[in-house]
């Protein structure tokens, strides 16, 4: 039995269905990551996980016991929210020690608590400062800290870095795995920054209206997406896709031919009209080499390599190439194709071939 099970659960609000029936194991220990674009339904999928949103049906599954019907505080949850969500008027220590004041704990124990969780976190100097008084990615700790104080068996983060300026975000995300991995508390984090999800996650889970496209570890999900929409969605730049066609052991995309690996012609045979995927950090040399030549319309040196921006058969194309690479906007290039790394889907259902 996992830690976490969702099972059958749905959510609508009114008519609206936004979770057909979802199903998700969850490991104890596991730091999942729920991400997608913008209204897929991962926050409502952790809101029911909290407690906090009923499930229209289904059931939920914590530790072996059946938490369905139960309130949020009976969850053994703890949830760090995006807007930390801090008393003004409290000091740290009592941000830090509200929750279990509420339920009458010990004093003792909430002092000792306290103690614990300001030093994992490195805010013992600021036990007596209020959350003004406190920098960003401060107060965020103090949340994180409100939450580990309550030993509970799964943390849930909602975007907990999304207010904090870019360097604190990758700072902190590092904290917060490392502290993850310390404590071996499962945990189930949100965000819409695939970053975020591959670099801080043992599995993600990409959702798409509130589905799952595919649950993964981070390296499958960025050398082996099931589909089209996944693929597009990790990975930055996004890779390009082209619509081509396969026959004789290679490649056809508009007039160009690039030639395919023998493994991979020989399990893709004439296949007809696909998509074919490549990301722009894979316009490289290889030992399975072949070229696509286009007319850059921008070039954007980004110092370790150079974007290259144009259009191929009418579709954008980009290519990340060493910033060496001779290449002038308006003026024909041909870039190399590591075809070891190329990526087929079917062009109507969209699903890797
Ligand atoms: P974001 O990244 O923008 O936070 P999300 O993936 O977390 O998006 P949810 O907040 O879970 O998405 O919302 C999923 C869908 O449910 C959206 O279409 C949203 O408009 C809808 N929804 C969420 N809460 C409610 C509500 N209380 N009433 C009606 N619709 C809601």
């Amino acid at each position: 039995m996992s830690h976490v099970e969702l099972n059958q659960i749905t959510k609508s609000f009114g008519a609206t269905s936004v979770i057909p029936p979802l199903d998700l194991a969850i490991e104890k220990g596991e730091f999942l990551v729920l991400v997608g674009p913008s209204g897929c339904g991962k926050t409502t999928t952790l809101r029911m996980l909290a407690g906090l949103e009923s499930a229209s049906s289904g059931s939920i599954r914590i530790n072996g016991r059946d938490v369905t019907h139960a309130r949020p505080g009976e969850r053994d949850c703890a949830m760090v929210f995006q807007n930390y969500a801090l008393y003004p008027h409290m000091s740290v220590r009592e941000n830090i020690g509200y929750a279990m004041k509420v339920h009458g704990t010990d004093k003792a124990v909430i002092a000792e608590r306290v103690t614990e969780a300001s030093r994992l976190l490195g805010l013992d100097p600021y036990l007596d400062r209020k959350p003004k008084n406190l920098s960003g990615g401060q107060r965020q700790r103090v949340a994180i800290g409100r939450a580990l104080v309550r030993h509970p068996q799964v943390f849930l983060f909602d975007e907990p870095l999304s207010n904090l300026d870019a360097k604190l975000r990758v700072e902190m995300r590092t904290e917060i795995k490392l502290l993850q991995r310390r404590l071996g508390t499962t945990a189930v984090y949100v965000t819409h920054d695939q970053v975020e999800a591959m670099t801080m996650a043992d599995r993600v889970v990409v959702m798409r209206a509130g589905r799952i496209e595919q649950a993964a570890d981070p390296i499958t999900l960025y050398e082996r997406p099931a589909n089209r929409f996944v693929a597009n969605f990790i990975g930055s730049p996004a890779m390009n896709f082209l619509n081509a066609t396969i026959a004789d052991g290679a490649v056809r995309v508009g007039d160009q031919v690039l030639s395919l690996p023998p493994d991979e012609a020989a399990r893709l045979g004439a296949r007809g009209s696909v998509i074919f995927g490549i990301r722009p950090e894979h316009m490289r040399a290889s030992e399975h080499q072949a070229a696509l030549s286009f007319v850059p319309e921008a070039v954007e040196p980004l110092g370790p390599h150079t974007l290259v921006l144009g259009r191929l058969a009418g579709e954008k194309i980009t290519a990340q190439v060493d910033p060496r690479f001779p290449v002038t906007p308006g003026a024909p290039c041909t870039v190399p194709i590591d075809m070891t790394q190329a990526h087929f889907f079917d062009p109507q259902t969209e699903q890797r071939l």
